[in-house]
């Protein structure tokens, strides 16, 4: 099956605005065995906007539209398409209600040109807009299919995931089955490099990578008839990436690193406090998001200042003096004050500098150290962070999950 897709807005054009939703259909579709051979921009004008229909028409199965969805009268992909398809629009009751409310509930009035956002032909599949006013819908003509989708990319998203690529799954008689590799203590260019011939050999599943915040995620896709022969595709690939990248894969089904080191301590039946410094109560945070944390979740501590370092963990006064309290001693002696504290079998504590300002020559902004105490021993870690303040702190609670998950997952 071909698909084709035209992403309908003069400021596309204009370079006033990225094209992510080009990027973000083509990559869904890139595992699914649907081809794309041509995508389109084309400005919020009438007239080549239908020329540009007819063109993807005569050469694609599917065609999806991205934007011009909107009610002013510069948003016109759905009357454009209709036409060109020799349909006309009718009011859908239930939708005009819905948007309604739509806006009642924002405390907002309707204007009447929202009821153009309500019109779609008799046939048409409508696909619901839970993050907006637009509806998105499919028009088939002539053993063809329209599927138009509204521009912003928070409401594309959700419609293209939900609604549009299972219908072109179902059209064009594949399924997808996929799983998430998680990895969290190598970078994405390394990660690319040492699975190099794995990445370039695959055609069925594939290996999709995403870098997220301090961490890489790969998605390996298979094109299937079952779930049973998707895994069984997917699974000897995911067992080469874990073979290849050893310990630092953490989980190889989507979950979070907090969310795996939730369930090993709930399994293993150990209770964990925090000491925090530069994390400022995220890393707490990240565990408490979790029901069930109370099964092990003691107590957080934020200790930014010196003073409350020295007082509730009890840190020693020499020790803040000799090596300061961005040091590995400090870290140490407020995983293990801590610990201590709080009569837990394992504590966390991050210390560093965060920025912008601050630091010092040997430790400049982005030094931060991680500690986890233990019952056996107590590991210190020294980063060398980059980015912004919130980059800083977030892949520091990163590393300091990473210390935990790596002692209760692996041994
Ligand atoms: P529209 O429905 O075409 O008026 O688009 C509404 C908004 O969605 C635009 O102002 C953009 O912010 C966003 N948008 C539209 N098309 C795209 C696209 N192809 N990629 C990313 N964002 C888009
Ligand atoms: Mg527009």
């Amino acid at each position: 099956m071909i698909a084709e897709l035209i992403c309908v807005g003069t400021e596309l054009l204009m370079g006033q605005i990225l094209n992510t939703n080009a990027q973000y259909i083509a990559r869904s579709l890139a595992p699914s065995g649907i081809d794309m051979y041509h995508q389109v921009v084309v400005g919020d004008n009438p007239k080549r906007l239908t020329e540009a229909v007819r063109t993807a028409f005569e050469r694609a199965d599917c065609v999806i539209f991205s934007g011009g969805l909107g009610p002013t009268d510069d948003d016109l992909t759905k009357e454009t398409v209709a036409e060109a398809l020799g349909k006309d629009l009718v009011l859908y009751d239930d939708e005009w209600e819905r948007i309604v409310s739509y806006f009642t509930s924002k405390g907002r009035t309707v204007a009447p040109n929202n009821k153009k956002q309500a019109m779609f032909p008799s046939d048409a599949i409508i696909l619901p807009n839970p993050n907006g006013t637009a509806p998105g819908c499919i028009m088939e003509a002539d053993g063809k299919a329209a599927i138009l989708l509204p521009g912003p990319p928070r409401e594309l998203i959700p419609m293209f995931r939900d609604y549009a690529m299972p219908y072109l799954l179902r059209r064009s008689g594949h399924r997808l089955y996929s799983r998430e590799v998680r990895i969290f203590g190598v970078g994405e260019s390394e990660v690319a490099y040492r699975l190099d011939s794995l990445l370039k050999q695959q055609t069925n599943p594939t290996i999709a990578p995403y870098a997220k915040t301090g961490e890489v995620t790969l998605r390996v896709t298979a094109r299937c008839q079952t779930d049973a022969e998707g895994e069984a595709l997917v699974s000897p690939v995911i067992s080469a990436i874990q073979k290849e990248l050893g310990a630092c894969v953490y989980d190889t089904n989507g979950r979070e690193l907090a969310e795996v080191c939730h369930f090993a301590l709930i399994e293993a039946k150990k209770t964990l406090a925090v000491a925090e410094s530069c994390t400022g109560g995220r890393l707490a945070d990240a565990f408490i998001n979790y029901p069930g944390s109370s099964a092990y979740f003691i107590e957080g501590d934020v200790t930014y200042s010196n003073d409350a370092k020295m007082r509730r963990l009890g840190v020693r006064a020499e020790t803040l003096d000799t090596f300061g309290a961005v040091s590995e001693e400090c870290a140490r002696e407020m995983a293990e004050g801590c610990r201590k504290a709080a009569n837990a079998d394992f504590a966390l504590a991050t210390t560093g500098y965060a920025g912008p300002d601050g630091g010092e020559p040997d430790k400049p902004v982005g030094t931060v150290f991680v500690a986890l105490a233990s019952a056996d021993e107590t590991v210190v870690k020294r980063l060398n962070l980059f980015g912004d303040r919130d980059r800083i702190r977030h892949t520091a609670m990163l590393n300091a999950l990473d210390l935990l998950r790596r002692k209760l997952c692996t041994k």
